[in-house]
């Protein structure tokens, strides 16, 4: 099957896209989404984090305590590695099992982390697509949404690629800035799908 990774920043705007190019008929597969449910209350990666971490970053309701994980791995690269060790694999397995089931016209992965993860995922699909977003215009999105400060979303931008970074590996650009309306994302999203609907038929 065709395959198309979905990547950008935070607030760029991948998910209006990944439910649009859905509404069209794409298999979306969300790594984000699989990795959230991984560590709610009984995913799978709950026992081994309680494992190698302790009851602490365990909440009361038995998903991963996100707000306590966050703060540890933040200062702490080896506990990050250790937490990605954990559930990199799961990741993967939980999305080769969706990708395997899918019936779309062609494949989206959405993997917010894409260019972080290096070649890892160029591999692994046919084009990589990526939302690009002014950092202005991320900061005052991720704020409406989810009423984190600036500074906490600067933070987060900072571990980030750059946008810099994203566009070098991007073979398709979908522009989503402060200028951008929802209906020129809808255009400019629907040409992509078009593109690779003929890219999946030439297979
Ligand atoms: P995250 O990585 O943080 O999950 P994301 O890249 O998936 O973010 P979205 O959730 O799709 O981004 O978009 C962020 C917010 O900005 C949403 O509330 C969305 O409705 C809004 N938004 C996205 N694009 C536009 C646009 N062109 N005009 C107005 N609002 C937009």
């Amino acid at each position: 099957m065709y395959k198309v990774g979905l990547t950008g920043g935070i607030g760029s705007g991948k998910t209006k896209v990944a439910d649009l190019l859905a509404t069209w008929g794409a298999t979306v597969i969300d790594t984000d989404a699989i990795a959230h449910a991984l560590t709610a209350p009984e995913g799978e990666a709950i026992a081994p984090i309680r494992a190698a971490f302790g009851p602490d970053f365990i909440a009361a309701n038995g998903a991963m305590d996100r707000a306590a994980m966050r703060q540890h791995v933040f200062s702490n690269p080896q506990a990050r590695h250790q937490l990605e060790a954990i559930l990199h694999p799961l990741i993967g397995a939980e999305t080769r099992r969706q990708a395997e089931a899918a019936s779309g016209l062609y494949c989206v992965f959405v993997v917010p982390l894409l260019v972080e993860a290096g070649e890892r995922w160029r591999h692994q699909v046919d084009r990589i697509c990526v939302v690009d977003c002014d950092p202005a215009t991320q900061i005052a999105r991720v704020q409406a949404r989810s009423g984190l400060t600036p500074d906490a979303i600067e933070r987060i931008m900072q571990v980030q690629a750059s946008r810099q970074a994203r566009l070098v590996v991007a073979d398709d650009i979908i522009v989503n800035d402060a200028t951008t309306t929802l209906n020129e994302l809808v255009q400019r999203s629907r040409q992509c799908h078009e593109q690779w609907c003929q890219a999946a038929q030439a297979g």
